[in-house]
Order: C-alpha cells, then structure tokens, then sequence
C-alpha cells in the first residue's frame, strides 16, 4: 500500500489531522491500535476560537453534538469570594469565551467525516512492526505482513508515543508532583454556562459547564496533600460545596474519578527524518487552562499552512522543518506560562498571597488587560 502521508494515532489530533491533509488532496493511510477502546474515554474539552475557526474550515464544527458555548469564565483565588474575583465575560469584555464540548461528540463526528473520505484508509486494531526511516521516506511493517510507504509519517500517538520510544527521542519534563481527579458532577442550582476555576492550596479545581446543571471537574491535588480525605471519592462533594460556599445546591458524583498524574513536557526534537511529531506526542501541559488540544490543533493548522505553501518541493527532506522549529518554541512557551501560573497560584505565604490578591484586583478593573488575556487564550497561548 502507498500514500502521502502516514498517520499513526486515530485520537482527536489524528483525525483531525487526515481530514485537513485530505482538503490539501494528500492521500493518508491511518494506523490506530484500538478505536473502540480510545473512543470509550470521554473527556471534557474547553475549545478556544482558534479551534473552533479550524473545525469549521474542515467542516466538522456544526456536527459536534452539545457545544456549550460559555457566557462567562469566573477565576477565584483560596475561596469563593468577590475580592478576590478576576472575571472574564462575553458580554461585558465583547470577546469569545470559548466552548465546552465532549470528546465523544468531537471523534464521532470527525469518524463519520473520515468515513465518507476517499482520501483517507483508516486501518484499526494494527501494530507496527518496524519502521524503515530513509532519505527516500518511510516504510512501515504492520500486523507482521503488510508494508505501507509513504513520504511522512505523523506520530498522533499520545503522551506515551512508541514510535518515540523506538527512537530514543527524550522529552524535557515538568513534574507539578500533582495528581489531576476528572468526575462529573450534578448539581441543583444551574451554572448559567460559566465556568469557574478556583485556585487552592493544594492546587486549582476547574468547574466546566457540560449543560444547566451539570459540570465536568478537574480536581488537581498536589501530592502532598493528596492524602487528605475531602479527597476521598465519598467525601469530594462535600468538599466541592465547601469551597463554593454552597453556590450549586446539592452536589452528586455522577461517575468514579479518574486519576492521572501531572506531568508537562517537551519533546526535544518534533521531527527525525520523515517522521513528526504532532499533540501529545510532542507537547503535554497542565490542564489547568484547558488548552492540551487546542495546542495541538495548532501544530495541524501550521503542519498545513506548510503543506500548502509552494516554498518546498513535498519531497524536499526539510519540507516540515519549520514546523518542528516554530511549534517548539510556542509550544515550550505555552508549556513555561502554564507553570509559571501554577507556581505562582501556589505559593503558600502571606507576602505572596497578598501580591496575587492586589494583582487580581487591579486587572478585574481593566477591560483592556481582561480582554487581551482571553484573545491570548483564544489564540491558543501563541505570541505569533
Ligand atoms: C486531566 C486532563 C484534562 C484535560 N483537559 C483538557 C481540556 O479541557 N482542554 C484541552 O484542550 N485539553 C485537555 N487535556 C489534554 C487533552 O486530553 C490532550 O491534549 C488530547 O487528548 C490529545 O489528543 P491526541 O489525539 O494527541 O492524543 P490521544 O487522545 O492520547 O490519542 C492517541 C491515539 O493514538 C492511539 N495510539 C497510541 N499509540 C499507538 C500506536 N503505537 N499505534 C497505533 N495507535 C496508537 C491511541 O489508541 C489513541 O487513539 C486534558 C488532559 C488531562 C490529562
């Protein structure tokens, strides 16, 4: 089998991925090792303007079932109360906020999409066997008989990619020695389609609106206190009604948590020969901001925007080197402003807190400041 290109990884990246290589007439062979297993996870995604504008370019943006579209975005520091609010809000700032969509309604539509695509094979339930990474291309060996060549393949294979591993490639890591608890929740009293975020001590608790009265949460814990029992699985709604002064009513679990450890990283090189790589597998943040997809829907827009450019012959081997230069360096600074937050939020003294307090308080008056921090966001954290 031949084709252009050759992505392994049917996630979110992935996909996407094929179906904006396919409207630049590429012809793409995707390898995914279990579909039914990666779609079985379904994670809560807040979606910047960037995102959405991409989704609707490759016409899958009005096919998501359930977007959220969120009116305001309410950030908290220790506890719930309006002095130490910075409020971020469409109708006042005249800006976007952003979306919350599930992942189960962004892969179904983007697996109908890819269905109908007489670019794209999608090949499930396949291993690779061996990689041949030449001046000439790739050739890859799967399920031990079949041998695929193409000129690149796109490594969309997550955080844990193999094809990394394979090649000795290192990621440069952040540990926030913090664990990430992700559960929904039902709540009473409605959430008015804004989401929250309060940052603790023990680290920042987002509140996603998922409709009315349900929110998605992202409990981080720092290690040290990941002991505490209002962390416990029967005691975290209480915990939450606590830190929200009540605000939501009664609160009910409605799934177990999920639990993932914290870690940021970089991978040190994005592209080796004719192999690249895309989203998690080249970048991981804390999901503090929300922004892992978003900032690999960035890697797609720029691997495209190249694809298209006619600088290059598509066979010239560095034909993709500005992407592996330009997304790591705005991936790497993505990575150091999302720790930088954290670190900061954290900070366990009085000095600090008082910094922070004064500091908040002084941007919630400044329109101008609010809403060149959501077009920030929007542009998915670049400074390009
Ligand atoms: C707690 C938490 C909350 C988050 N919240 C947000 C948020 O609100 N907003 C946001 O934008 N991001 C968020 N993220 C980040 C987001 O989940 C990731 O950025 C996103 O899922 C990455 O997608 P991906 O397609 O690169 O990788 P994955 O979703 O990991 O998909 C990888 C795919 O590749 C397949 N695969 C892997 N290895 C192989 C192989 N060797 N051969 C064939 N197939 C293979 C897998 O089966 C899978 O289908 C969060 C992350 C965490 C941990």
């Amino acid at each position: 089998m031949k084709a252009d290109v050759i992505i392994v990884g049917a996630g979110i990246i992935g996909m996407s991925l094929a179906l904006s290589l396919s409207k630049s007439n590429k012809k793409i062979i995707i390898i995914e090792k279990n579909l039914l297993n990666s779609l079985k996870i379904n994670r809560v995604y807040s979606i910047s303007e960037k995102t959405k504008s991409f989704y609707k370019e490759i016409n899958i943006w009005d096919n998501i079932d359930e977007v959220n579209n969120l009116e305001s975005m309410n950030i908290y520091y220790r506890n719930f109360n309006p002095k130490n609010l910075l409020s971020f809000s469409e109708k006042i700032n005249k800006v976007k906020i952003g979306y919350i969509a599930q992942s189960k309604n962004i892969s179904n539509s983007l697996l109908e999409k890819i269905k109908t695509d007489k670019n794209i094979s999608l090949l499930d339930n396949y291993k690779i066997n061996d990689i041949e990474n030449t001046s000439e291309g790739i050739k890859i060996n799967i399920n031990d008989c079949e041998c695929i060549e193409a000129r690149y393949l796109f490594s969309c294979e997550g955080s844990k990619s193999s094809i990394k591993r394979k090649l000795l490639e290192k990621n440069i890591y952040d540990d926030y020695n913090s664990k990430a608890l992700v559960f929904n929740i039902k709540h009473s009293i409605e959430n008015n389609n804004i989401a929250y975020q309060i940052f603790l001590k023990t680290g920042p608790v987002a509140f996603l609106p998922i409709s009315k009265n349900y929110f998605s949460m992202v409990v981080s814990i720092k290690n040290k206190y990941s002991e505490k029992k209002i962390f416990k699985e029967e005691n975290i709604a209480d915990f939450i009604k606590d830190i929200t002064n009540n605000k939501f009513g009664n609160i009910k679990l409605i799934n177990k948590p999920i639990s993932f450890n914290l870690k940021g990283f970089d991978s040190e090189n994005y592209k080796v020969g004719n192999i690249l790589f895309v989203g998690d597998s080249a970048h991981s943040v804390h999901p503090l901001a929300g922004m892992g997809l978003n900032l690999g829907i960035s890697d797609i827009i720029e691997i495209v925007n190249i694809t298209n450019s006619n600088s290059l012959s598509f066979n010239n081997k560095n034909f993709y080197s500005k992407y592996a230069r330009k997304q790591k360096i705005i991936n790497k600074q993505a990575r150091r402003q999302l720790k930088f937050i954290e670190k900061i939020y954290s900070m366990d003294n009085k000095l600090a807190e008082s910094i922070i307090k004064n500091t908040m308080s002084a941007i919630q008056k400044s329109g101008f400041v609010k809403k060149k921090i959501i077009e920030h966001a929007n542009n998915n954290l670049s400074f390009f």
